[in-house]
Order: C-alpha cells, then structure tokens, then sequence
C-alpha cells in the first residue's frame, strides 16, 4: 500500500462522511449538540484540500491529521486529527506500507485517541467502534488476511461497535452530561468511525481487485 492508497482512503473517507453527514448530524442532535456531520464534513474536506503529492504514506495520514485538528470544531477534530497524525508517525518515511505495518497505525491511532481523550471501553464512544476493529483487524492478520480481508474484518467490526454503543449510557464527552438519558442513542463519533473503517475496507477491496487477488 503505497501513498496513493492512502490518500484514496482519505477521498473515500471524506465522500462517505459527506454523504451521511446528516444522519450523523442527527444521531449528535439526540444526544450532543449537533454539529457532528457539519465538523465532519468540514475536517475531511479540508484534509482532502491538504493532501500533499510526492510524498510517502505517513507524510499523507500526518498531512491530513493536521488539517483536521485545524479545521475540524468540537472534540472529535483534536481526536481524530491527532489520530490519523499518530498513525502517520508509526509509519515513518517508508514508501510502502505492508499489513502489519497498516495494523500498527490502527493501533497507534486508537492509543492517540484513548491517550487524548481517555475513554474506556464501554464509555459510548469512537473507541467502541475503533477498539473493536483495530483487534478484529490483527485477528484477520494472525489468520494470514490479506490487507482486503483485514480491512472487511475490522469495518464490519466497527459496525458491530458503533450499533452495540446504542444501551451504553455514555461516561465520555457532550453526551455524559446528559446521564442516563444518553442510553437508546448510537454515539455519532462510534457511527462516524465505522465510515472511516468502511472507507478503509472500500480502497483495500478495491486495491485487491486491481492486483486480480480478488
Ligand atoms: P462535540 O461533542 O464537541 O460537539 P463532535 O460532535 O464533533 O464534538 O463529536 C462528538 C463525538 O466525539 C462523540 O460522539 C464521541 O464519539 C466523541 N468523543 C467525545 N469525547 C470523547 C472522548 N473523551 N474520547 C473519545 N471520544 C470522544
Ligand atoms: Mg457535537
């Protein structure tokens, strides 16, 4: 996977989150203030803006991490700015990135978010779709996945999260402040990142396509 993989997954990233900014508009509206598809849109819009030529993978996720902290408002801007900025570090100058090196900086993104924003697991929010996927992701590695059937496991992953945050009562966040009235809502960020998971798995199909390996 080499840098145009990754700004692909940043454009797919960006159509998907414009396409159901609404929906996730609306889940934010129930139990948060709003304006998560609006932040949304705005941070993969302009990180897409960003995205530099000529330069390697992690030179890409850094360069888009950047302009979503700048251009993205509430707290999933700093969140998921600081994520796509840490999986880009873990990727270092490397031209290519392989499976497991993807798997680090999924891995290395989820620790940005948890490191910044310190949700647990069960807190009702993005880490419950991210946490889970990033593990169905090294999962489907240890069973030899390609980066396409990596990629499946950990948006379907993400999606099972995202839906499974729905009882949760939300401990992290606008959300928390509204105590038990959070529960019977699906958290707009877990929603959001189950769309960048999917991305994710769309270019990776894609990408395998193109090779004739799938
Ligand atoms: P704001 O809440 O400031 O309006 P957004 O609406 O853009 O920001 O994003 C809300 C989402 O951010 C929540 O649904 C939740 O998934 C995520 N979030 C909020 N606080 C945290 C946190 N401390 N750790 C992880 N995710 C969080
Ligand atoms: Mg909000």
């Amino acid at each position: 996977m080499d840098a145009t993989f990754f700004t692909a997954w940043l454009r797919r990233a960006a159509e998907l989150i414009a396409a159901d900014s609404e929906r996730l508009t609306r889940l934010d509206a129930a139990i948060g203030d709003g304006d998560h598809g609006l932040n949304l849109n705005r941070g993969f819009s302009a990180a897409v803006a960003a995205l530099p030529d000529d330069v390697g993978p992690g030179k890409v996720l850094v360069a888009a991490g950047r302009a979503i902290v700048s251009k993205t408002g509430g707290a999933s801007g700093p969140l998921y700015g600081g994520a796509l900025r840490a999986a880009g570090k873990s990727l270092g100058d490397a031209q290519e990135v392989d499976p497991p090196a993807l798997g680090t900086a999924l891995r290395a993104a989820l620790d940005g978010i948890q490191g910044l924003g310190q949700a647990a697991l069960g807190d009702k929010t993005m880490v419950d779709a991210l946490a889970p996927a990033v593990d169905a992701y090294e999962e489907a590695l240890r069973r030899h996945g390609d980066p396409a059937a990596c990629a499946e496991a950990a948006a379907e992953a993400a999606a099972h999260g995202a839906v499974a945050t729905v009882p949760l009562q939300a401990r992290k966040g606008r959300a928390s402040y509204l105590g038990t009235r959070s529960v019977g809502h699906e958290d707009p960020g877990a929603a959001s990142t189950v769309l960048l998971m999917r991305a994710l798995a769309d270019v990776a199909a894609d990408t395998s396509d193109a090779h004739g390996e799938g």
